[in-house]
């Protein structure tokens, strides 16, 4: 797609301020405060993350730029109107929801989240690609991060807005979301650069959670450097960052991640639950299902930190079915 212009971002800047004053001025503001009372969110926090509202209606934000087309033509080209196929009549993508603003790294508006007041289908509606969002090199609550921190020691990863936001609430200023798709080599990679110590990934607790944790390990195996941790945290069933953080406060969440489980742990004891190490096939089962993906593995260092540990846990034998390290090659004894 080609790129966006001044004009684009200034529009979404806009529309951002137009739902923020919605928030307050609107005949319905009470139902949307309710909810985020009942969310646990303060005016603090509604504000530091520039949350908003979309009213009901088809053109409630067309309906303000009635006239210009050239804005017109541009809030469609950013996601924010929806052109009915077949004929040039358009309405609001969002409407009647809450808005999360997504901020690009210079804090500038790209996209939305939408989230339903209350019940409803679908729960988000997000922002699709437009010329100045592309979702996957975007992390919800970067910027926000950044602004508190110039170089935060640790980044949290978690799935939802409101995960970033509640954490923010309870002074958990580090955390960021990969925008409800899995998190990409682009995310991981922004992540590694942006943490100095460690990135923990702490994903909701349930299927789709775990799924996305081990699929963050596959992605993120070739991309990391020894000095830098990967980490990941597990969370009881049924709960995700938001809920944990409103039932147990500050301390104990930040319990949690200080006991995160580090990328080696979590990748022998994946591996492990699905071969029986203690017969043969289990273990070739275990090599053949590891060996992939400590040979994606480009820091020297942390493919042997990984290959000793293998050999201390499946015994003497288990490294011949790697090639040797690569700075070995063409040394001679
Ligand atoms: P809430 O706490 O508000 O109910 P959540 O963030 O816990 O929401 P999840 O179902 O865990 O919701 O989804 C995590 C993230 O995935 C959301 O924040 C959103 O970014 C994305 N997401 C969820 N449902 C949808 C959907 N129907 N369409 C697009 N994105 C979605
Ligand atoms: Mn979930
Ligand atoms: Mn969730
Ligand atoms: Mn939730």
């Amino acid at each position: 797609p080609k790129d966006g212009s001044d004009d684009h971002y200034s529009l979404m800047q806009w529309a951002a301020r137009y739902y923020q004053q919605q928030l307050r001025q609107h005949s319905e503001k009470e139902r949307v405060i309710q909810y985020l009372k009942g969310r646990g969110l303060d005016g603090e926090t509604v504000q530091k993350f520039g949350i908003g509202f979309a009213p009901p209606g088809w053109d409630t934000l067309m309906g303000q730029k009635r006239g210009d087309n050239r804005a017109i033509h541009l809030l469609t080209e950013c996601g924010m109107l929806i052109e009915k196929e077949g004929s040039n009549r358009k309405y609001d993508r969002f409407r009647d929801r809450l808005m999360f603003p997504i901020l690009d790294r210079r804090g500038r508006v790209i996209a939305f989240g939408g989230r339903v007041l209350g019940e409803g289908t679908p729960k988000y509606l997000n922002s699709p690609e437009t010329p100045i969002f592309h979702k996957s090199h975007e992390l919800y609550g970067l910027y926000q991060v950044r602004q508190a921190h110039r170089s935060p020691e640790r980044v949290l990863v978690v799935e939802g807005y409101m995960d970033v936001v509640a954490l923010g609430q309870h002074g958990i200023d580090y955390a960021v979301a990969s925008l409800g798709t899995s998190t990409t080599a682009d995310h991981i990679q922004l992540l590694m650069r942006t943490a100095q110590s460690e990135v923990v990934c702490c994903y909701d607790g349930d299927r789709a959670g775990r799924d996305a944790a081990w699929r963050a390990l596959e992605t993120a195996m070739p991309l990391l450097k020894s000095g830098k941790a990967l980490k990941f945290m597990f969370l009881p069933d049924g709960e995700d960052p938001d809920s944990l953080v409103q039932q147990e406060g500050k301390t104990a969440f930040e319990a949690r991640i200080q006991a995160a489980m580090p990328l080696s742990d979590y990748l022998f004891g994946h591996l492990r639950e699905q071969a029986d190490l203690s017969s043969n096939e289990g273990k070739a089962r275990f090599i053949a299902e590891i060996k992939p993906l400590i040979e994606q593995i480009s820091d020297d260092v942390l493919q042997e930190t990984l290959l000793q540990r293998l050999e201390t846990e499946l015994g003497w034998g288990a490294r011949k079915h790697f090639a040797q390290p690569k700075r070995t090659v063409g040394q001679r004894p």
